[in-house]
């Protein structure tokens, strides 16, 4: 076990980054953050910033000297630097872990392995395989890069082969699925705990909706049947337990119209849609990758409140929103990111909707939206 008074690491500095700085010194530890940018959200609040590139070993050495565990807040950290760290420090997730989630392909396959049904897809290598996967899969599709997609990046919908031909080229060929596009009834997510002695602690189901392919909203407890809630969970516990997996994992599916679920991809740290946690759990997602990573015992996941997550994106910047508008309610909660510059797109913060029923969290996330701008 890693206790308070310990220096925990986390390689990138983002607003994941940040929330987890902010757990783990409520708890008593100390942080060290290593990011390249000097004004990173989570650099201007950990005790030690590194302003080092990922891949920089003497960077990578003294924060292997400094910290005592170290994490990441990114999926896409280079598996050399985290298998160099190793050699000083506890590292969690494993660097396994993290190169199943780096890739479409891998991911899929295993959630396959531990029983998942997936979207059908086709494997794309090289310009050889888009016959193939054109009969294979066919329209309406999506064609997603196998690494570094994210918020819809890397993704495009394809209605026609030379659509189909043009995104590959466009995507500079790198290797690809083309993935069935799915009649969607709900997207949900499980946000679970795993520490190394293999105990699990799930979080109430989200429930998510996406705005150009970037989380809008999650509305908790999510409006699904508990028995998808039992077999979401199921499925999220396989896959962490088999890939033992340390650390807070969180896994996105799709339900479908006939009720039946399907897996879509997972990330290997805590999630965009586990930030109502913040206000609305026991314990919230940040806490618990302080726990999972220091090999404590984990928190209690219990939903005190339902909630609505809003993110709030850098569109309704000019030059900031309206912040008395929203504060106004006391059932909101607001969490901004330290972020100077605002871009279309860029997640600022997001802020959580409490009351005494989801309808009225809904209900609170509409007027305060609205009067915020968010279209
Ligand atoms: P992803 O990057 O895979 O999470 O995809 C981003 C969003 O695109 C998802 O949250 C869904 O809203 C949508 N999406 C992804 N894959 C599919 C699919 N196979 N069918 C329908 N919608 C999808």
């Amino acid at each position: 076990m890693i206790l308070p008074g310990a220096t925990l690491g986390v390689l990138g500095g983002g607003q994941l980054g940040r929330m987890f700085t902010l757990a783990a010194t409520v708890m008593g530890y100390r942080v060290a953050v290593l990011d390249p940018d000097p004004l990173s959200p989570a650099g201007q609040l950990a005790d030690i910033h590194l302003r080092a590139d990922y891949r920089d070993a003497v960077a990578l050495l003294r924060m292997g000297e400094l910290c005592d565990a170290v994490t990441t807040e990114f999926e896409n950290v280079p598996a050399e630097s985290l298998e160099m760290l190793a050699r000083h420090c506890l590292v969690a997730p494993s660097p396994a872990a993290l190169a199943v989630a780096q890739d479409r392909l891998a991911e899929k396959t295993l959630a396959r392995e531990f029983g998942c049904a997936t979207a059908p897809y086709a494997n794309i290598e090289s310009a050889d395989d888009l016959a193939a996967a054109w009969s294979a899969v066919g329209a309406p599709a999506l064609l997603k890069t196998r690494r570094l997609g994210y918020d819809g990046k890397g993704q495009a919908r394809i209605d026609s082969l030379d659509a189909f031909v043009a995104t590959f080229a466009k995507f500079g060929s790198a290797p690809c699925l083309l993935e069935s596009f799915l009649p969607l009834e709900r997207e949900v997510s499980v946000v679970l705990a795993r520490n190394a002695q293999g105990e699990i602690a799930y979080f109430p189901l989200a429930e998510n909706r996406h705005r150009n392919g970037i989380l809008d909203v999650s509305i908790v407890p999510a409006r699904i049947p508990d028995t998808l809630v039992a077999q979401t969970r199921e499925m999220a516990g396989h896959i962490a337990a088999g890939l033992d997996y340390v650390g807070v994992l969180a896994v996105e599916f799709f339900v479908l119209a006939d009720g039946s679920v399907v897996f879509n991809e997972m990330a290997p740290r805590p999630h965009n849609s586990g930030h109502y946690t913040l206000d609305a759990c026991a314990s919230d997602q940040f806490e618990q990758q302080v726990r999972a990573l220091c090999g404590l015992p984990l928190g209690d996941t219990r939903l005190l409140s339902p909630v609505v997550m809003v993110n709030l994106l850098g569109d309704i910047w000019q030059p900031q929103p309206r912040w008395a508008e929203l504060l106004r309610h006391p059932g909101v909660k607001l969490h901004l990111y330290g972020k100077a510059e605002a871009r279309p797109g860029r997640k600022m913060g997001h802020y959580n909707c409490l009351a005494e029923s989801v309808e009225a969290a809904l209900e609170l996330a509409r007027t305060t939206r609205a009067a915020l701008g968010i279209g």
